[in-house]
């Protein structure tokens, strides 16, 4: 997003934005303060909700498209989260209505949620014409979730702390994604607790997590095949714990042909990185016929942050 985007002002802005991939996902032990440190490879595809903010008498958020029904339309919604501490930050009434487009599964760990809030703090910067940098955004950002200022960033990114200290990382060409929505979400805390529970016979001192050198090296190669291989998420068997029918799905996703599969962060989506993007058509109706998963979709990354639509 460039500076120059945010000066637009108009009676709507539309923001369109991404959801998210965890290539690889390290959870560091328990802290006090109930996070747990991680180092985590996010990548941004091309799944995308449009999140369009237009002036109102109060605020409020409509949703439509996939999984509406199990979003919140009051001051929960994360959008509407966004606008609140925006028109904190700047003295403002957040008199605005919130229209949603969701593309991206209800708790599927591909934080539609986040993608929603990054959208809805950079459509109503433009809004209101405001003189927010990229900084202060992601530091609003990042006081909303820890998956928000990956949301706004975009592309592929290293994320350190809870997720929300990023450092871009060069990921040549194109990689081609079919993701198997499951038929029931996971609350992500509730995954997290699991793999607390699982992890409760193992010293916290021999939880290890390292930087992932040799991923990041196979993405800025551009090659899928060495890609593959590197993928990890440490929150894959704490969702098949709790969703065991998903081993199925990481199944069939490798039967049809995909190069790799993984549950994408807390679950319960699986993600399969396949070989080029006619591999993951063939590879995505496979998936379809094989009934393992509710719907099944194609996507490629990475893909930008949150962008303003121009009308
Ligand atoms: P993450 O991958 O960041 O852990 P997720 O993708 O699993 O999150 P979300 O789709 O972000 O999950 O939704 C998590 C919960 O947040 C939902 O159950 C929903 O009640 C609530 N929520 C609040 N605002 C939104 C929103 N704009 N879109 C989707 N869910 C929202």
């Amino acid at each position: 997003m460039s500076p120059a985007s945010l000066s637009v002002v108009s009676d709507a802005v539309t923001v369109r934005v991404p959801a998210k991939v965890n290539l690889y996902l390290g959870v560091g032990p328990l802290r006090d303060d109930g996070y747990h440190d991680l180092v985590t490879v996010f990548q941004a595809l091309s799944l995308c909700d449009d999140v369009r903010v237009s002036p109102s008498t109060d605020l409020h958020v409509t949703t439509t498209g996939e999984g509406a029904a199990e979003v919140p339309s009051d001051g929960d919604n994360l959008a509407a989260r966004a606008v609140t501490a925006v028109g904190t930050r700047v003295g403002r009434t957040p008199k605005v209505a919130i229209d949603v487009t969701k593309r991206i599964p209800v708790a599927g760990g591909m934080a539609g949620g986040s993608a929603d809030a990054a959208g809805a703090l950079v459509g109503v910067s433009a809004l209101w014409d405001l003189d927010l940098d990229r900084t202060d955004l992601a530091d609003i950002a990042a006081d909303l979730g820890s998956d928000v200022p990956f949301a706004l960033h975009g592309g592929t990114a290293l994320g350190t702390g809870r997720g929300e200290q990023l450092m871009s990382i060069l990921a040549r060409g194109e990689f081609h994604w079919v993701l198997a929505l499951s038929r029931v979400g996971l609350s992500t805390p509730a995954v997290y607790r699991e793999l607390d529970r699982l992890r409760e016979n193992r010293s916290q001192y021999d939880i290890e997590v390292e930087r992932p050198d040799e991923l990041m090296a196979a993405l800025t190669s551009g090659d899928p095949h060495k890609v593959a291989p590197l993928l990890r998420n440490d929150l894959q068997p704490a969702a098949l714990s709790l969703q065991p029918t998903l081993r199925r799905t990481l199944r069939a996703g490798i039967d049809a042909g995909a190069l790799n599969g993984i549950v994408s962060g807390s679950g319960p989506t699986c993600a399969f990185l396949c070989a080029d993007e006619a591999a993951a058509v063939n590879v995505a109706a496979e998936l379809s016929g094989a009934g393992v998963a509710r719907a099944v979709r194609t996507a490629s990354g990475p893909v930008p942050g949150a962008r303003i639509l121009i009308n």
